[in-house]
């Protein structure tokens, strides 16, 4: 399964659902690559605090370059590792959160009979991804089960059971399938069939021009011939195999939509009888496809993109058998995950996406890359002894009163709002109200009871995790919602708005130092987890969010004249962050990132308005110096650039800008202080300077 935009490939499943929800970051856990375990200290990592002046560079000027004054010097104390592709302040807290869950693994591999069900299942599932020659020893005997089964494919009518299989371990050939809530009642849990089958990143890889894109092909065949040739295919057969796969998977490319129309929920929502599905695409036998998946009955679904649909149906007519099995075979060694396989193909696996694609010259440590994988498959297993051990009560008390507060202060902007009419005023705070605030952990943890982890047996553990995972979404078509669902695991470093539940969410995991420092000022916790709660809040109300409305369904409640507003207003968004450079050549993409833009300049403005009134409630002078030498304000603005302190290598930063909707680090300090005149004021900039521009966006 798998429809959607993954970066990352973890065991659980991605549902359709997951293209409309917003992340806070792209991809903290680096779960993919490996090889020579990196070296490793085993010392705990120290969390830096809110604010760190050893991250400033005091010899830039702030009105000048914001994001090098703020953040100059954090490269030169945190260089990039070799095992990573980027460095920030959020690795540092990845990298600290890791090692605490290393040590909860460690404990609970530990075959001791006190043990409960779920630390059986984490510690088994831990232990076995450690146990590197027992994988070794096994090699590619687990995976012939499945590689008999393409070879005995006699004809396309045999493609049905196949694919249906092949969507619940998570490998994605010719199209995606999971499970949504209605975009237009999102009281119902549907199907959906969604394109897919590539094994670039993103679609663009296969069509655009330039010696670079040339280049990631060219690199992207080799890969195919490689790991072919490591399930036993003779090198010319292998490499004359990968270029039909090649140019197979170009022509699905071709059929496919672009990530940034896909950004926009009435494209990819066409709701159909299951039986106009049985018309587009006949190839499939689909209600025998349903079936074989464990959901019988579909008698409508969301066919995401029809035109697919139909270009996938013809394709696969005019290819010739060898040719598809050739590209199942690779299909299928590419979505099982990496840690499972032996080396040889771990290392390839490593090589291509790691190191080719993102420039990461080394492969994490196996513990690392285990660790990240346990939380993949059990996240909610792992995350309640976590959560238990690890999250203290008051953080959460004082989280859900900064989530009020910032509720509070958007409730007052709302009304500020010179260009919206009272009707969509007050129709913007309605469905404010109406938002979910989930803070820290879910109240009831996921049962895993069903699943079964046997230690020694890595292939057969992680495709039974994403099994289970996949009978767990698609068991949801046909039931009420559980609004309690949590879609990130408790120790995740990041938060996220999703438009259809209308809530938002922040994991434990980044409830910590230094985006949730306890010891800090006032200032810097608005600077810091303030302008998280506000970026979350204003996925509500950004260029996707703003089409649903408070109950989670896709309804217009905007007027006409409101709605040519809003877009004139973001308008001057998407050329601002068009104009940023990330790399050589390549721009960013206004268009694909205004979403988080948006959420970025309307989170630190409502952060903003929350510090000003708490400073009021405590009579506090956010204009005087405090014995850290800054103001009020100013913390405030140097906590928020420091949010994004960190360092991102070539490879992986041209990576960023073609396939993730946030803004590079960079952007996402200075994109939104040159809107802010505030920020001008609190550092005594004068109007013309680069940090202080005449012609400020503003949306909210
Ligand atoms: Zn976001």
């Amino acid at each position: 399964m798998g429809v959607g935009v993954s970066i990352r490939r973890f065991a659980g499943a991605v549902s359709v659902l997951a293209s409309m929800v917003v992340g806070y970051v792209a991809c903290v856990p680096v779960a993919q690559a490996q090889g020579k375990a990196a070296v490793d200290t085993e010392k705990s990592v120290p969390l830096p605090p809110g604010l760190d002046k050893r991250f400033m560079d005091t010899t830039a000027d702030p009105c000048v370059d914001f994001a090098q004054y703020a953040c100059g010097n954090f490269a030169k104390l945190y260089p990039i590792p070799s095992d990573k592709s980027s460095y920030g302040n959020f690795h540092i807290l990845y990298d600290h959160t890791q090692k605490v869950l290393h040590a909860l693994l460690e404990k609970a591999e530990a075959d001791s009979p006190s043990r409960t069900p779920n630390e059986q299942k984490i510690g088994d599932y831990y232990a076995t991804c450690m146990n590197t020659e027992a994988i070794q020893a096994k090699g590619l005997k687990p995976l012939q089960p499945e590689l008999n089964r393409i070879a005995a494919l006699q004809s396309k009518t045999d493609l049905t059971a196949l694919l249906a299989h092949y969507q619940l371990i998570n490998v994605n050939a010719f199209f995606g399938y999971g499970e949504q809530q209605d975009f237009k009642d999102a009281r119902k849990q549907i199907a959906a069939v969604d394109q897919g089958g590539l094994g670039l990143p993103e679609r663009d890889y296969y069509l655009r021009t330039g010696e670079a894109a040339e280049k990631t092909r060219a690199q992207y065949v080799e890969h195919i011939t490689k790991m072919l040739t490591l399930i036993g295919e003779p090198a010319a057969a292998a490499a004359s195999d990968a270029k039909k796969i090649m140019d197979l998977e170009t022509a699905l490319a071709k059929i496919s939509m672009d990530i940034t129309s896909r950004r926009d929920p009435k494209n990819i929502y066409h709701p159909m009888p299951a039986a106009e599905l049985a018309t587009l695409a006949p190839v499939i036998a689909w209600p025998a496809f349903f079936e074989a998946t464990g959901v019988a009955g579909i008698s409508e679904l969301n066919v995401t993109n029809p035109d697919f649909l139909k270009g996938m149906n013809a394709l696969i007519g005019s290819t010739d058998l060898d040719t598809i099995k050739a590209y199942l075979r690779w299909q299928l060694i590419n979505g099982i995950a990496s840690t499972v396989l032996p080396t040889a193909l771990d290392d390839e696996n490593f090589n291509f996406n790691g190191r080719e694609l993102s420039g990461q010259p080394e492969q994490e440590a196996r513990w690392k890359r285990c660790v990240a994988s346990t939380d993949g498959a059990l996240g909610e297993a792992l995350g309640e002894v976590y959560a238990k051990e690890y999250f203290p009560a008051k953080s959460k008390q004082e989280t859900v009163q900064m989530v009020h507060d910032i509720e509070n202060s958007m409730d007052r902007e709302i009304g500020t709002l010179t260009w919206m009419s009272p009707e969509t005023q007050a129709k913007a705070r309605e469905k404010l109200h109406m938002v979910a605030d989930k803070i820290g952990y879910p109240d009831h943890f996921r049962d895993y009871s069903k699943l079964t982890v046997v230690r020694g047996d890595a292939i057969g553990n992680s495709i039974h995790a994403v099994e289970f995972e996949n009978h767990r979404q698609l068991a949801k078509i046909g039931k009420p919602v559980d609004r309690g669902e949590w879609g990130m695991s408790p120790p995740t470093i990041n938060a996220y708005y999703n438009p259809s539940m209308n809530d938002i969410n922040f994991p434990a995991g980044i409830l910590q130092s230094p985006f949730f420092d306890p010891n800090a000022s006032d200032a810097v916790k608005y600077g810091h987890i303030g302008a998280v709660v506000g970026h979350e809040l204003t996925h509500g109300f950004d260029d996707q969010g703003r089409q649903f409305d408070g109950n989670g369904n896709l309804a217009d409640w905007w007027t006409a004249d409101d709605g040519k507003k809003f877009d004139a207003m973001t308008d001057c968004e998407v050329k601002e962050y068009n104009g940023f450079t990330a790399i050589d050549d390549v721009k960013l993409n206004g268009k694909l990132t205004l979403g988080e833009n948006t959420a970025d300049n309307g989170g630190l403005r409502l952060a903003y308005m929350a510090l000003l009134e708490d400073a009021q409630r405590k009579k506090t002078d956010v204009n005087a110096k405090d014995a850290s030498g800054f103001t009020p304000l100013q913390q405030f603005f140097i906590a928020d650039g420091q949010n994004w302190c960190g360092s991102t290598r070539p490879e992986q930063l041209r990576l960023q800008v073609q396939t993730d909707p946030h803004s590079p680090d960079k952007f996402r300090i200075i994109g939104v202080i040159q809107n802010m005149p505030e920020f001008g004021k609190a550092f005594g900039c004068k109007v013309g300077q680069p940090m202080m521009p005449a012609n400020a966006c503003r949306v909210w």
